[in-house]
């Protein structure tokens, strides 16, 4: 099944620096979404060498399993940029979620750390396949907190898991069988806190064969809801060319 891919960031409406960074390696078949966060740029730096650390993992090691792979690739980030804090004093702090989805033949594999997402559209119907590292998403999953409640909480931007805070990381790493038709959609919060999940299907599911358009779309549609963050998204659409394989 042959894919299209597509990504785009955005700085949003309110924030003078974009701390997002996005890889999208169609030769590897590797993308990702990474948020960085901390004052004096080094928001900018933590998502910059998480994703420089993905990049060069997977292109040094193609002998290792995918799901080992992306648990390197995110420890050696986190690795990097706690020794950078260490190096200068003004870093201390930063940080970045990351999200990286890997395609090999009929199978994803979907790693992260933080609250940048993986979503899937299969059938028209949204999925969420990442489950956030995030202090709200820990209250809704123990029924603390509504949905509803946890999208306007204070405390909503409170990540429980990310690279940079100490030298012991944990990973997420799932697969999925992939099928004709799916759309993946990797994202940073600056779109999923703007905008809800039935508008998101319905922009994808309006795009679906068009990855180009749908980051568009999603892109304009956060900023029109506030673009209160940094936006970025990365869109997969698997066998969407004519032939279909
Ligand atoms: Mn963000």
């Amino acid at each position: 099944m042959k894919s299209r891919v597509h990504g785009l960031t955005d700085v949003g409406r309110r924030r003078e620096n974009n701390q997002d960074q996005l890889l999208v390696d169609e030769e590897r078949d590797v993308y990702a979404v990474a948020d960085g966060m901390g004052g004096h740029a080094a928001g900018e730096v933590a998502s910059s060498i998480a994703i420089q650390a993905l990049s060069e993992t997977i292109a040094e090691h193609p002998e290792e399993t995918v799901n080992q792979l992306l648990v390197d690739a995110f420890q050696e980030g986190n690795r990097r940029i706690c020794e950078s804090v260490l190096a200068r004093g003004e870093w201390r702090g930063m940080g970045t979620t990351i999200v990286a989805l890997v395609r090999r033949d009929d199978k994803v594999i979907i790693g992260h750390v933080g609250d940048s997402r993986t979503y899937l559209l299969r059938d028209g119907a949204l999925n969420q396949l990442t489950d956030d590292h995030s202090w709200v998403a820990e209250q809704v999953r123990m029924g603390l907190l509504t949905d509803e409640e946890a999208h306007k909480h204070p405390m909503r931007n409170i990540v429980t898991r990310a690279m940079g805070n100490r030298l012991e990381l944990e990973v997420d790493v799932s697969e999925r069988a992939v099928r004709q038709g799916d759309v993946f959609l990797l994202c940073s919060d600056g779109l999923n806190s703007m905008i809800g999940d039935d508008l998101i299907e319905e922009i994808l599911t309006t795009h679906r064969s068009d990855p180009v358009q749908a980051c568009r779309a999603l892109i304009d549609a956060a900023n029109e809801h506030g673009g209160d963050d940094n936006i970025t998204v990365i869109v997969l659409a698997i066998g969407s060319n004519d032939s279909g394989v």
